[in-house]
């Protein structure tokens, strides 16, 4: 931070600039604002008068276009059009043009156009206001801390330079005071005038050695104002101003001490021990949290990976079970039609009968008729289909219902349906469960009295008699008009007695086969007829009642299974989220200790550099801590005593600060 003495001219012109101290004090208190990490006072103007880092002055330049204009391709070779083109929005020529680059200005433009650029960052109000606290806006507005006999104005800014300001030769308006857009438009004129080329602004203290030497001059003063003044100084500015210093300058030379590796004394080792100690557990705790940043991606890639898988699983599943539902179908439909196929071959077989060309057959009904006449039969017949043996269909139909205790309704659909059945008969049904058939029912028909075979003979005979003596012949229409003619017994329970004397003819005297249930329909009354469409409209309801029910009964079996997969889904949910509230929990626990952690730590590096902030900026807090001792500034009229002291020599601002500093001194 030494400067060789052949720029001593330009750092001398510098500080007697006060737009130099402007830019100072806007970048202490700003940097932040306009996105830089740090702004030092020494380290700026050590930039400025060498030259040596231009790299800096570009920076803070590209920064506070940045702020100005929003724009985000700022670049290197466009940054200077760019002030020009700011310049030109404010009508004022700039001292850049396409021959003069900026480093090749004098150090005056310089600073000119620099000040510029921060100034008008106040315009671009909502932008730049939205970065900057109440508190620092208030802070930017700055009165003189004090006056001499002379006239003299004394300006203390935030990087702790002391700044005399000059009486004014000519009206100036103060570069603190007021409303600032009268102030800017204003010195525009006023800055090439004689006055301003006056050293009017004088840099007074730098050094801790300046800001112990300042207050001498006045310490046997004999004007009240300067010795106000000098009580003030001595009593609130330069110990704090002296700390700062110190912890800066202490700041600084541990720094030189890290970089240099100096062997210094046991304490500095101590100090940058006890830094490099601190600056390890900062890294260690940056280090810890990107472990647990990557960890925590991980884990949320993871867990979408296994979503992803879950949601294809899942597809996949239900393509399968589309597929088997399909193929499902398929095979019921081929079983359908094979079940299908099987009953027309049954029904043909029953319908064409026993004894097919002259074949073999055996027939054994469960009536005990074990012959049959198959030229005159007219009972429909049925076969078993596993011993093969043919038996009478309304005396299984009988038997059937008898147990069901219906009454005996067999009419021709119902002989179709029983044609077409996969029929075992009983006999073999008895038998799978080792039970001999004909002797059981031969033990329940033990109670009558057998008859011999001559009896059964006889009485066979008496009945066939008896049935010619009343045979008759009888005309029946049918509803197609067809006319038969029926010779007949009366009616018989004994049917097979009846079956083989039943004679039908047609209408030309040729005999037909009739069905014994066919006739039974020819010759029945109009009331029998409806009795008959009654019962079988009733079997249908019955029918048509039961499938309703089966139906109604699936669906509710459906819909209270239904009913359970959502309530199992909605307890899946809860404990899922209960367990996501769980880890949050967690993770916010995690965080709070952590940031007390780093609060610990923050406190450590405070009490290693006093009252520089961890980060290294400089430090802010001294000015605001003056503010509290500060005197108010009272707006109120002059009283006649103190106008008298004064000589009328201020204005009426200046003299009620002098007035606080006179009733706090007296105090
Ligand atoms: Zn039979
Ligand atoms: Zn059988």
């Amino acid at each position: 931070m030494e400067i060789p003495e052949d720029l001593e001219i330009t750092l001398q012109e510098i500080r007697s600039q006060w737009e130099f101290a402007s830019i100072c004090q806007f970048l202490n208190l700003f940097y932040n604002a306009v996105g830089l990490e740090s702004f030092d006072t020494d380290e700026f103007e050590t930039d400025l008068v060498t030259g040596k880092s231009n790299a800096n002055i570009i920076k803070l330049q590209m920064k506070l276009l940045k702020s100005l204009t929003g724009l985000n391709n700022i670049l290197l070779d466009n940054y200077q059009n760019l002030i020009i083109k700011e310049y030109k929005k404010h009508n004022l020529d700039c001292s850049i043009t396409e021959k003069l680059d900026f480093f090749d200005l004098p150090i005056r433009e310089k600073i000119m156009i620099l000040y510029n650029l921060c100034e008008w960052q106040f315009e671009n109000a909502d932008n730049f206001r939205a970065r900057i606290t109440e508190e620092d806006q208030q802070t930017w507005r700055v009165d003189p801390i004090g006056y001499d006999q002379k006239g003299n104005k004394y300006w203390l800014f935030d990087d702790n330079r002391l700044y005399k300001e000059l009486p004014e030769v000519i009206a100036k308006p103060k570069p603190r005071k007021g409303k600032r857009r009268h102030r800017r438009d204003t010195t525009e004129n006023l800055s090439n005038s004689p006055a301003m080329k006056q050293n009017r602004w004088q840099l007074v203290c730098l050094t801790s050695e300046d800001w112990n030497n300042f207050p001498k001059q006045f310490e046997n003063s004999k004007y009240q104002i300067e010795k106000d003044f000098y009580e003030f100084v001595t009593t609130y500015i330069i110990p704090k101003v002296l700390d700062a210093l110190k912890s800066k300058e202490k700041k600084r030379r541990l720094q030189e001490a890290i970089v240099h590796r100096k062997r210094s004394s046991r304490i500095q080792m101590k100090e940058i021990e006890k830094f490099e100690k601190e600056r390890k557990a900062e890294l260690e705790r940056l280090r810890k949290e990107e472990e647990l940043k990557i960890k925590r991606e991980e884990e949320k890639r993871r867990k979408e990976e296994e979503r992803l898988r879950q949601i294809q699983l899942e597809r996949e599943r239900r393509i399968k079970e589309r597929e088997e539902k399909i193929r499902l179908k398929e095979e019921q439909k081929q079983k359908e039609r094979e079940e299908q196929m099987l009953r027309e071959m049954r029904c043909r077989r029953n319908e064409e009968g026993p004894g097919i060309n002259g074949e073999p057959f055996e027939f054994k009904c469960i009536c005990n008729n074990n012959e049959i006449d198959i030229e005159h039969n007219e009972v429909p017949l049925i076969v078993c289909e596993q011993c093969n043996v043919w038996m009478h269909i309304p005396c299984l139909a009988m038997k059937l219902l008898r147990f069901t205790e219906q009454p005996l309704l067999l009419y021709e659909d119902d002989i179709e349906d029983w044609k077409r059945i996969l029929f075992i008969c009983p006999r073999c049904k008895a038998k799978e469960l080792n039970i001999d058939y004909d002797k059981v029912i031969n033990k329940k028909k033990r109670g009558r009295p057998k008859l011999s075979e001559e009896e059964i003979q006889r009485k066979k005979q008496e009945n066939s008699e008896n049935k010619k003596q009343i045979r008759k012949r009888r005309k029946i229409t049918d509803e197609n008009g067809v006319v038969f003619i029926i010779n007949d017994g009366i009616s018989n329970s004994d049917t097979s007695a009846s079956n083989s004397n039943n004679i039908i003819l047609d209408s030309n005297d040729q005999p037909i086969k009739l069905s014994k249930y066919k006739l039974k329909k020819l010759e029945e009354t109009p009331e029998e007829k409806a009795e008959r469409e009654r019962l079988k409209q009733e079997r249908k309801e019955l029918r048509r009642k039961l499938r309703l029910e089966k139906k109604l009964q699936l669906k509710l079996e459906r819909r209270e299974q239904r009913r359970k997969e959502r309530l199992e889904r909605k307890e899946q949910e809860k404990l899922q989220k209960k367990m996501e509230r769980e880890k949050l929990r967690q993770e916010k626990k995690e965080k709070l200790q952590m940031e007390k952690l780093i609060e610990k730590m923050k406190k450590r590096n405070l009490v290693v550099f006093g009252p520089v902030g961890p980060d290294g900026q400089p430090p802010l807090l001294v000015p605001n801590q003056l503010r509290q001792h500060r005197p108010k500034v009272k707006k109120q009229s002059l009283s006649k005593d103190n106008d008298q002291l004064l000589g009328n020599n201020y204005n009426s601002i200046s003299s009620s600060v002098t007035t606080s500093v006179l009733s706090e001194g007296s105090v």
